[in-house]
């Protein structure tokens, strides 16, 4: 297997894909969330609120970390499943009384990424996935795990590998920072790019050049001879991920924690990807490889 997603020489970002602020119904303004953010080790954060495309270069950039284009969708589609719906970028003419459908085709159009948010929290079912073909699913939500524990979405994302194996798996926030929601930097991606510039940042994330974490580090991965080589920080379980029940695994529950793994990856799985598991229970993941 050959692999131009992780390549090594660019350097890593911290970012977020998924936060709201006081433009919709989060608690902070984007000043107070550029404090917190930055503060946290974050390079960038794309602004999502709920039916407001962003307009980043309207406004002042306070220099602390880069802000990002996006918006937050919701409603129906023909068949009457609901979607939330992320989609990265700059857009126009996004009209929340045109409805779901209309906003979708709206981010197809203007060359966004569409992404399915917190799908287990919405209940969706494996044709929603489908039907959509989304460019990535929230494999980990922070709000939804904390709300009711429907944080996940890997069995979603597994649906969308199986159909596109490059479907993009993020972990992210959520956030809203109020006090019925008070999570934050929970969840979040690490963005393997040339520069942490919009166009940089927006092209790795279309690549799959990022992995997602809700603690873990991935320092380095690399394919090459049919072999995966992955080093993190220390954790409990490394796991190649493929297909049903297809998968390679080591660690221990009472072992020493370690620092990496190599794996040869079957060249008859259609899509495999590492998983990483803290001692805290923290995971990360990597797009297919
Ligand atoms: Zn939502
Ligand atoms: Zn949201």
């Amino acid at each position: 297997m050959t692999s131009a997603r992780y390549r090594l020489g660019d350097r890593w970002f911290k970012g977020n894909t998924h936060i709201h602020s006081t433009v919709s119904d989060g608690g902070k303004t984007f000043a107070q969330l550029e404090r917190m953010y930055a503060a946290k080790g974050y390079d960038f954060l794309f602004r999502t609120d709920h039916w407001h495309a962003s307009d980043v270069r309207a406004g002042a950039q306070g220099g602390k970390l880069l802000w990002m284009d996006g918006i937050e969708l919701d409603g129906q589609d023909q068949t009457g499943a609901a979607f939330h719906i992320i989609g990265l970028g700059t857009f126009r003419g996004i009209d929340r009384a045109a409805g779901l459908e209309k906003g979708i085709e709206a981010i197809r159009a203007q060359g966004g990424l569409l992404i399915m948010a917190h799908p287990f929290w919405m209940a969706n079912t494996p044709d929603d996935v489908r039907r959509w073909r989304f460019d990535g699913v929230e494999v980990y939500n922070h709000i939804c795990q904390w709300m009711n524990g429907k944080g996940d979405g890997l069995v979603h994302w597994h649906v969308a590998l199986a159909q596109n194996p490059r479907t993009l798996a993020l972990a992210v926030d959520d956030a809203h920072i109020i006090p019925e929601h008070p999570g934050w930097n929970g969840a979040w991606v690490m963005v393997n790019a040339a520069a942490c510039a919009p166009e940089a940042i927006l092209e790795a994330l279309r690549d799959g050049r990022f992995y997602s974490t809700c603690g873990p580090e991935l320092k380095s991965i690399e394919c090459r001879d049919g072999k995966v080589l992955v080093q993190t920080s220390p954790v409990r379980f490394i796991r190649l991920v493929g297909p049903a029940t297809h998968g390679r695994c080591v660690g221990a529950f009472h072992g020493k924690l370690m620092t990496g793994a190599t794996f040869d990856v079957p060249s008859d799985w259609p899509f495999a990807y590492l998983e990483v598991e803290d001692s805290h229970g923290r995971r990360a993941w990597t797009n297919a490889l």
